[in-house]
């Protein structure tokens, strides 16, 4: 039987990079996508083939639709080429950025690129995408804990992904036909980029989220990484229409 293959938006950093190296430790095969920062991809196909698995890496912007037809077409032509297959059988939506402003500071161009990145581009990149997946795929959107608690300055990134989890739901119960499994991620504070990567490098921030966190640290990308490869595994598959928050229990 053909390994399994996950397409993965935004591979090339952060916590897609994490999700698919721990798949690839699991026999899974990565289609992942990157935006601007190629070379990156590129490093993220040589770690994954060091784990004993195969990547293509393709590129994408998840904020601008028009492009997802093009994409589509790369993608068929990719998994025929590298993986002898003509459909895939997981989705990530987890490419995204962060944009920290006060919701009295919020300008309509800033609140246009996050429901573009994180709600337009996931819903109809899925859309566009299921003729590809294999009946019994699974499907996970990557949303945030600011969906369920509120940190000033995150009002239209918070709207976005709680648009996300709304979506989940639906393509759950819409795709059930199909036995393709649908459910959220939201992961809490973890050290990445995002939003320039003060969570990271700022000691006095990474102190104070820390302290919202009942584990008592903030989280790593492998913490996201792990959880996304558990959840793609066999016990995950009767989980389906949930959300589940990944975050060491932030704000509980
Ligand atoms: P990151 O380290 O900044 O990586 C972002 C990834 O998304 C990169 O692969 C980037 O591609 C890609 N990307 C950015 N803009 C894109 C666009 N317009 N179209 C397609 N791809 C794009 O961020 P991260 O922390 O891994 O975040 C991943 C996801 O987790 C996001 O949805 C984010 O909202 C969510 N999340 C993060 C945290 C956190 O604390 N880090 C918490 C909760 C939820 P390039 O490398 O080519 O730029």
């Amino acid at each position: 039987m053909n390994a399994k293959v996950a397409v993965i938006t935004g591979a090339s950093r952060g916590l897609g990079r994490s999700m698919a190296l721990h798949l690839a430790a699991q026999g899974v095969n990565i289609v992942g996508t990157f935006h601007s920062k190629e070379t990156e991809a590129m490093s993220v196909v040589r770690e994954v083939e060091e784990r004993g698995a195969r990547a293509i890496m393709l590129q994408l912007d998840t904020g601008d639709s028009r492009g997802f037809e093009a994409f589509a077409s790369a993608l068929s032509s990719g998994l025929q080429q590298t993986f002898d297959r003509s459909d895939f059988d997981y989705l990530v939506n987890n490419a995204g950025i962060g944009i920290n402003a006060a919701f009295t500071e919020t300008t309509e161009e800033q609140f246009d690129q996050l429901i573009k990145i994180h709600l337009k581009g996931p819903y109809f990149l899925t859309q566009k995408l299921l003729p590809l997946m294999t009946d019994g795929g699974r499907i996970l959107n990557i949303s945030s804990g600011l969906a369920r608690f509120t940190l000033p300055g995150y009002s239209a990134y918070a709207v976005a992904k709680g648009g996300v989890e709304v979506l989940t739901r639906y393509l759950a119960k819409e795709l059930g036909a199909r036995g393709i499994t649908v459910n959220t991620i939201a992961p809490g504070v973890i050290e990445t980029d995002f939003g320039g990567g003060a969570v990271r490098d700022n000691p006095e921030v990474n102190k104070m989220l820390a302290s919202t966190i009942a584990l008592g640290r903030v989280g790593l990308p492998d913490d996201i990484g792990r959880a996304v490869a558990a959840m793609l595994s066999d016990g995950g598959g009767w989980i389906n229409g949930e959300r589940i928050e990944v975050s060491g229990g932030q704000n509980i």
